[in-house]
């Protein structure tokens, strides 16, 4: 595939219109909206009128007037479809890392002391492992990792209380079959908490369908909700009123307007509120899901989906055939990958300074350390296309062979990599 083949692909894709939808700087390849989503054109205009007229002139009153303490329940009716999930069930709020903290204490204390470990992989996102490493401690329980998807089932024994999984890997780009591990998790006795933070707006999710317990994820990678925006949280109804979420904060109250002196848990996914949201980081989710409202009348994530899988599957094609020696990491079957790429490149090849070099062309993807060292690329499927998969690949392959990688100002590390 050449850039004109590319363009052509790109010409008559069915959502192609939501491209128009975000404001990406001219002539960049932006393959890093898995950690960092592209901002919608509309949410400048949209925060500007949330801080002058819902601040600057409605004050306090706009916590009425603007809607603004039913955001986090909004959000969640807004996201609910895309993750397999009822409006009321689902609640915009805090971060990931903290929802995480929430829903392991709410499922631990579901066992009732009978079972205290949780099993979780090695290559999981490092939080998830720090949050469960403390929860686990302040139960007395412990942690356990494995290295290898196939070394779950083994330890679903009657000592497992949480299967604690990120959906889709953030190093590997390989995809769990919720459904299946979920099945075996609960056979065992244990309860089943998957991290969408990688699948949220890019696969399709069905909560509800696999039953699963508890489920979070993030706001600023594919939901373009921008740097730092809420998360999401969500739990099975089934689990209604059995537990208080360890955050018991006002506004996860029955009535917190009451200002009662005891807490009672507000009913249902409300209880997972602790404090005041931040509005505005609110508002700029809000307006990023109405493009998610523009993609469901163009097909929907089954649209996008279809197109992601197109976007890897050509991307990974390219670089087997023109990066030598690259060992691609993300799996080939479409029903085991999400939406990014990731590949390690040979020894004596700096990935790091690789992905530094390519960036100052233009094109942007990103690295992560460990064993093997990956370079990583996300593929958005609402606004990446296929010239982009050959613009990243054509660049790659020149920066390899002509080794214009090795410089020291692309060696040398920055803060955030
Ligand atoms: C991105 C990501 C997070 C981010 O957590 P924060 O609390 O937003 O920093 C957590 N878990 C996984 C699996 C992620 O990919």
């Amino acid at each position: 595939m050449n850039l004109d083949d590319a363009n052509r692909l790109d010409a008559a894709d069915p959502l192609r219109a939501l491209r128009e939808l975000f404001t990406l700087p001219e002539g960049l390849t932006y393959l890093d909206g898995n950690s960092l989503g592209a901002l919608p054109r509309a949410t400048p205009a949209r925060l500007q009128r949330a801080v002058e007229q819902e601040w600057g002139q409605g004050l306090i009153k706009s916590w009425n007037s603007a809607g603004w303490i039913d955001l986090p329940r909004r959000l969640g009716d807004r996201l609910a479809p895309w993750l397999g999930a009822r409006p009321g069930e689902v609640l915009v709020a805090d971060s990931t890392s903290v929802n995480l903290y929430k829903v392991l204490h709410a499922a631990l204390q579901l066992q009732q002391g009978q079972r205290k470990v949780i099993v979780s992989e090695r290559s999981n996102f490092p939080t998830d492992n720090y949050i469960a490493q403390s929860v686990a401690r302040a139960h007395g329980g412990e942690l356990i990792l494995v290295e290898q998807p196939e070394d779950i089932a083994p330890l679903l024994d009657e000592r497992c209380a949480v299967l604690m999984l990120t959906h889709v890997n953030y190093r590997t780009g390989r995809m769990h079959d919720m459904g299946l591990l979920t099945r075996w998790a609960q056979q065992a006795g244990a309860l089943a908490v998957w991290d969408l933070a990688h699948s949220a707006g890019a696969v399709p999710i069905d909560l509800l369908g696999t039953a699963a317990d508890f489920a979070i994820g993030c706001g600023y990678k594919y939901l373009n909700g921008g740097p730092g925006a809420p998360a999401f949280v969500w739990m099975h109804p089934r689990h209604d009123g059995q537990i208080w979420q360890p955050l018991t904060g006002w506004l996860g109250h029955a009535s917190p307007f009451d200002f009662d002196s005891d807490y009672q848990p507000a009913p249902g996914i409300q209880q997972y509120q602790c404090g005041t949201p931040p509005l505005l980081s609110m508002t700029a989710l809000d307006t990023a899901l109405d493009v998610y409202d523009a993609a469901q009348k163009l097909g929907g994530i089954r649209a996008l989906r279809n197109k992601s899988l197109a976007l890897t599957e050509a991307f990974m094609g390219a670089v087997e055939e023109r990066v030598p020696g690259a060992a691609i990491a993300t799996p080939r079957d479409a029903a085991l990958r999400g939406s990014q790429v990731s590949f390690a490149l040979p020894r004596g090849t700096d990935g790091y300074a690789v992905m530094q070099a390519l960036i100052a062309r233009g094109v942007i993807g990103d690295f992560r350390a460990g064993d093997p060292e990956l370079l990583r690329f996300g593929f958005a499927p609402m606004y990446n296309g296929f010239a982009d998969v050959v613009r990243a690949v054509d660049a790659l392959e020149d920066i390899i062979a002509t080794r214009a990688w090795d410089r020291p100002e692309f060696i040398s590390r920055s803060k955030v990599t």
